[in-house]
């Protein structure tokens, strides 16, 4: 039975509240230090300075209260504070900040490479690695790859985002601001990544293609282009996060990962977003019972702390020599006392399950608001997607499918007014993606999403 959120106690009033006027005095304050002092490439999107979090509540240095629909990019899926964090954290700090694994290592790291090969799919033996960030863990994923099957090329997908390294931005399809903006490009890229269609329902020319066709035309380019026999790894989200939350057709996945397997090609599944419990299950690829050689996992794992993964068959990872693998902080004590309370609390909590609810309280509402505006002659809500507590509404011009960026920033910017932070994604800039914590109470949620929906009926 699902655990209701009613269970989770909050330490801050779990109550939207904003002054007319923010910014206020501290935030305008911060801004104008953090000017002075900080790389104008780092941008953020809300313009106030976090006090406290909770929940799905975010406080500011002026008192205004603000509901959190997106985790910090899917990363606070327990909640910013969650207690059982918060107390391994305190308790693994008292002892020691840091030893380096690759020196002296302790059990932590262990317990939880424990965990993690016994809740990622697949029954086979695996092995873990510990890193810092999702973009850490999609590169040592194609070191492994490229090192364990002796090929070079790597195969990435259409509207795919694996991270802002120089690996990473190549894999990434998205140019700017990723690879490249107005002052230039972050180029050259690492060579040897090639590109290939990826299935987008919503936006296929044919749209009666079926999961395995789309798979079908991406094997025949890559056959085509590449020679299977040449292809060290094929890397995919299994929901693409910042290309737009694009849930390829049933079969999709499957039939790539058969195809990878035939070819013994590594298929590495990026779920750094769309992992641990985030999609209503503890991996998105469980819903189609596709298994990994290797995923790359991160943001969710450890409640708020710098920490990533991967995990994969342990003739590929023990394929690397002792020393090949490793980085000073990766596998952080601290952090990995944080990652095994965040399991802790999500298998308490039932939190997959509290995912599943989150998707269908708010897509009934969207599905409402959708029918509402297109009876209305305002057909702006083009699509409706995503899994669990990942969700999206594509907004598009009135009864087309003409990507509208516009109204999607006027709508998240009248969200932000009234104190609800909502983020977007997507190639064409015009998706709204819904990534609460899953702690959220439904009372919160319920009041985000009707800001939402009179923001977009304002502005339709
Ligand atoms: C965020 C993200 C990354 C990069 O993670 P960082 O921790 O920012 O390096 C990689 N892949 C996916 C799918 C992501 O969403």
């Amino acid at each position: 039975m699902t655990t209701t959120a009613s269970e989770i106690t909050y330490r801050l009033e779990q109550k939207r509240r904003v002054q007319a006027d923010f910014p206020g005095p501290k935030s305008i304050a911060l801004t104008e230090r953090r000017k002075a002092v900080v790389a104008a490439g780092v941008a953020s999107s809300v313009p106030v300075y976090v006090a406290d979090a909770d929940g799905g509540i975010i406080h500011d240095v002026d008192g205004n209260s603000f509901i959190d629909l997106g985790s910090g990019i899917a990363v606070t899926s327990v909640g910013a504070s969650d207690p059982a964090v918060v107390g391994a954290v305190k308790e693994a700090v008292e002892h020691f900040t840091h030893t380096c694994f690759m020196i002296t290592p302790y059990e932590s790291y262990v317990a939880l490479a424990e965990q993690l090969n016994r809740l990622t799919p697949g029954d086979h033996e695996k092995r873990t690695v510990l890193f810092n960030s999702g973009a850490e863990a999609v590169e040592n994923a194609i070191k492994v790859a490229r090192l364990a099957t002796g090929r070079d090329a790597v195969v990435a997908f259409d509207h795919a985002y694996h991270g802002r390294t120089n690996l990473t931005m190549a894999l990434t399809a998205k140019a700017m601001p990723y690879k490249a903006g107005p002052a230039g490009s972050f180029g050259p890229f690492a060579p040897e990544v090639y590109r290939v269609p990826m299935n987008y329902p919503y936006r296929e020319e044919n749209p009666a293609i079926t999961g395995e066709e789309a798979a079908k035309r991406a094997i025949t380019m890559i056959e085509k282009q590449i020679g299977g026999e040449s292809v060290a790894a094929i890397i995919i989200e299994p929901i693409q996060g910042e290309g737009g939350f694009i849930v390829p057709a049933e079969g999709f996945l499957p039939a790539l990962a058969g195809w990878a397997k035939e070819k013994g090609i590594v298929f590495i599944a990026d779920e750094v977003q769309s992992g641990f419990c985030r999609t209503g299950e503890w991996f998105a690829v469980n819903h189609e019972g596709v298994v990994p050689d290797i995923i790359a996992m991160a943001k969710g794992i450890a409640g708020g702390m710098p920490l990533s993964a991967i995990t994969g068959r342990a003739d590929l990872l023990d394929a690397v020599h002792p020393g090949g693998l490793g980085g000073t902080y990766g596998g952080n004590p601290v952090a990995c006392a944080a990652a095994l309370a965040a399991i802790g609390s999500m298998e308490e909590y039932d939190l997959a399950g509290r995912a599943r609810h989150i998707e269908e309280l708010a897509t009934g509402r969207l599905r409402e608001l959708q029918a509402k505006l297109a009876g209305a002659g305002s057909a702006v809500i083009g699509d409706i997607r995503g899994r669990g507590a990942m969700l999206a509404i594509e907004l598009v011009h009135a009864g087309t499918k003409e990507p509208n960026p516009e109204l999607t920033r006027n709508v998240v910017a009248a969200c932000l007014n009234e104190g609800v932070i909502i983020l977007t994604c997507g190639t064409y800039g015009n998706v709204i993606r819904l990534l609460p914590p899953l702690v959220i109470t439904d009372e919160l949620l319920i009041d985000g999403l009707d800001v939402l929906a009179r923001a977009i009926k304002a502005h339709a």
